[in-house]
Order: C-alpha cells, then structure tokens, then sequence
C-alpha cells in the first residue's frame, strides 16, 4: 500500500495523496516535481483558456445570396486563416456552412429554372383547381356547424 504524503497545508490538515514511490511526499508537494508540474498545469491552462481566434463583434454581416457572395466569403476566409486572423476549427466551420449553402443555393436555382420551364410548357397546375381543393378541405371542416 502507497505511503500519504506527509505535506501538511495551511490549515494544518494532511495532503493525503498518495505519495511518490520511496518518498514521503506526492508529486504535487515535491519540490523537485514542482517545477515540472506547474510548467504542465500552465500549458494545459493555456491550452484550455485560450479563446479561439475570431473576427471582431462588429464584423458586418456578409450577404450569401448567390454563389458568387459565398465564393467571395470563403476567399476571405481563406485569406484570415492564412493571417492567423480566424481559428482553423471556425473556418472548417464556415467552409462546412458554406458547402451546405452552396448545395441549397444551387437546389433553389434548379427549382425556379424547372417551375419555369414547366410554366412555359403549360405543366403548372391551374390556379383555378388549386382554389377549389382548398374549398373542399374548408369544407370539410366546416360539417356540423351551421
Ligand atoms: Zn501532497
């Protein structure tokens, strides 16, 4: 069984770790250890706090609208990670973002393009029947209530 380090705090109490082995003290209260633990704890301290690098709160929105405004984002983005003025995990982010836009974008130019093309084929479903379906649905819901 492991010997307790024999460190007392403060406050008088026992550290009770467990102590190094042939030593009476942990590795905490070791003078030797110190140095090297407090370099760890400070690292992973850094590493923990450290706030991912990002644009400014008053960066103004961009407008995404079009392919083109997306490209023109990314191009921007690429430029700040390559600065050091964004954080890799937020442009993985934003390249992510952006590729699911680039998709939705492209899906709403291929739906305007086909409801053209049906329109001027004459495939769209009259407004005139699409009235009327709504009239049956009311309706129906109206039944027993007169
Ligand atoms: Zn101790």
């Amino acid at each position: 069984m492991a010997n307790k380090c024999q460190f007392r705090k403060e406050d008088g109490s026992k550290c009770n770790a467990d102590a190094q082995t042939g030593k009476e003290i942990c590795v905490f209260h070791d003078p030797e250890q110190s140095v090297t633990v407090r370099r760890g704890r400070r690292a992973g301290g850094i590493k923990r706090s450290r706030p991912a690098t990002v644009l400014s709160t008053d960066t103004p929105d961009v407008e995404l609208n079009s392919s083109i405004e997306v490209s023109s984002m990314l191009t921007d983005s690429i430029n700040q990670l390559r600065r050091g003025d964004l954080d890799p995990r937020v442009a993985n982010g934003v390249g992510y973002l952006a590729s699911v836009l680039l998709r939705s974008l492209e899906q709403g130019q291929m739906e305007k393009r086909l409801s053209e093309l049906e329109s001027s084929l004459g495939l769209v479903q009259s407004p005139l029947r699409r009235s009327e379906t709504e009239e049956v649905v009311t309706g129906g819901e109206n039944v027993g209530h007169d």
